[in-house]
C-alpha cells in the first residue's frame, strides 16, 4: 500500500504558488501502485484528482478527495525500425528529461517541444505544442486506467481527439481518466521544423542545424520572454488563442489591419488568431492588480507576484476576457484546468 499523507498542501505542487489542501495526497511509483491507490479511493467514494507537475492547474479552493502524482519514470524502447524508433514513456516522467533523452539518442519528433514544464502523462491532456510542433504528431498511441471502474485502457492517436491544445482528455474524459503510459513514435532522420523566423535567427548563432542546436535554440527563446515559475507563479500561456471562422477573422482584419492571423492545422475551415496580440491591444501587457498582473514580455502569461490568490486570479482573468471581448468581439478562453 502506498503510503498516503493528509491535509497536505499543494502550494508546491502548482507552479502559480497558490495555497490549497489536498485531504489526502499520494504519489504511487509504479502502475501496480496506481492501480492500487484508485482501488482504495473507489472503494471508499474518494473523488480522486491527477496531477502532473502543476504547471497547467489553478486549485481554486481545497480538494476534498485524493490528489494522485504518478512518478513512474520509465523510458523504453518498444520498437525498432530503420527509420523511426517507438518509446514507451510512464507518465510520472518530467517532459523535459524525457525531450533531452530524444535530443541525445538522435530521435525526431519532440526538440521543439523543449523547455515545456510538466510530465509526460499530461502532455496528451492538452495537447502541448511550441514552435510549430504539437505532441499529437509522435504520440503513437496511450495506456491508462479509467478511475471509476479501473478498466485498463489502449487509446490509439486517432480516438485521443487532438485538437489545438485540447483532446479527449480535456471533454469526454476530463477527470475520468489517468495516462499511465505514452507511446511516442520518433523519428531518426532530418527533416527538422524551423520555420518561425526567430528560431532561424537564433540558430544563426550555433552554425550548424542539428536537433542539440534546434533543442538549446529554443531553450534561449524561451528563457527570453517566458517567466521562470521558480521565480514568478505562472502556468505558461493562461488563455488558448482564439479558433474563429475565415470571415470572423476578414471582418477583424478590415478594423485591425496588423493583427496576425495564422492557420488553424486541426481545424480545416478555420484560422487562429492571437490572444496574446488582442490583450496586448487593450493595452494590458504589464498591467498589474495588486499581486497579480499581465506579464510584461508577453501578454498571453498571467503571474502572481507572490501572495496572491487563485480567486484573485480568477477575477483578474474575467477581467481580461472582458476587455478583449469588448474591443474584439472574440471570447478567449483559459487554456489552465482551474480546479
Ligand atoms: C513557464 C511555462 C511555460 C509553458 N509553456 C507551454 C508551451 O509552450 N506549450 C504548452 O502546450 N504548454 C505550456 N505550458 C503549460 C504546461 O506546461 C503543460 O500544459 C504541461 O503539459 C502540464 O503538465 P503538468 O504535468 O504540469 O500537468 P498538470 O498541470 O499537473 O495537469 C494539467 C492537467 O492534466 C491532467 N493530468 C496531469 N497528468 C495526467 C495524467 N497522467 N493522466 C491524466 N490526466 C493528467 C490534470 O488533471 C490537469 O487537468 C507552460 C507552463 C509554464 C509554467
Amino acid at each position: 500500500m502506498n503510503k498516503w499523507e493528509e491535509n497536505k498542501s499543494l502550494k508546491p505542487f502548482n507552479t502559480f504558488g497558490f495555497e490549497a489542501k489536498a485531504r489526502y495526497f499520494a504519489t504511487p511509483d509504479s502502475t501496480e501502485g496506481i492501480e492500487e491507490t484508485l482501488e482504495t479511493c473507489r472503494k471508499n467514494s474518494i473523488p480522486v484528482f491527477i496531477l502532473g507537475g502543476g504547471s497547467n492547474v489553478v486549485f481554486s479552493k481545497d480538494f476534498d478527495g485524493l490528489v494522485l502524482c504518478p512518478r513512474t519514470d520509465r523510458i523504453s524502447i518498444s520498437r525498432k525500425c530503420m527509420e523511426s524508433r517507438t518509446l514507451v514513456v510512464s507518465a510520472g516522467v518530467v517532459w523535459d528529461d524525457f525531450v533531452r533523452y530524444t535530443v541525445e539518442n538522435n530521435l525526431m519528433g519532440v526538440e521543439n517541444l523543449s523547455g515545456i514544464p510538466g510530465t509526460v502523462g499530461a502532455a496528451p491532456v492538452q495537447n502541448i505544442g511550441a514552435y510549430g510542433m504539437e505532441a499529437k504528431d509522435s504520440i503513437y498511441a496511450l495506456f491508462g486506467i479509467m478511475i471509476d471502474d479501473g478498466q485498463p485502457f489502449f487509446m490509439e492517436n486517432r480516438d485521443c481527439k487532438f485538437t489545438y491544445r485540447s483532446s479527449i482528455f480535456k471533454n469526454e474524459l476530463k477527470w475520468k481518466a489517468i495516462i499511465t503510459r505514452v507511446a511516442f513514435k520518433l523519428a531518426k532522420g532530418r527533416r527538422f521544423k524551423i520555420e518561425r523566423e526567430d528560431l532561424q535567427e537564433e540558430l544563426r548563432k550555433y552554425g550548424t542545424i542539428n536537433l542539440s542546436s534546434i533543442r538549446q535554440s529554443i531553450l534561449n527563446l524561451r528563457a527570453a520572454k517566458l517567466p521562470d515559475p521558480g521565480e514568478l507563479g505562472n502556468a505558461g500561456s493562461f488563455f488558448k488563442n482564439p479558433v474563429v471562422e475565415q470571415a470572423e477573422a476578414d471582418r477583424l482584419l478590415e478594423l485591425f489591419p496588423s493583427m496576425p492571423v495564422y492557420s488553424a492545422s486541426t481545424f480545416d475551415d478555420k484560422v487562429k488568431l492571437s490572444a496574446g496580440w488582442m490583450i496586448e491591444n487593450c493595452s494590458l501587457k504589464g498591467y498589474r492588480e495588486n499581486n497579480i498582473g499581465v506579464y510584461d514580455r508577453q501578454a498571453l502569461v498571467l503571474v502572481n507576484y507572490g501572495g496572491g490568490t487563485a480567486n484573485e486570479l480568477i477575477l483578474f482573468s474575467r477581467m481580461v476576457q472582458d476587455r478583449v471581448f469588448e474591443k474584439f468581439g472574440v471570447k478567449i478562453e483559459p487554456e489552465v484546468d482551474i480546479v
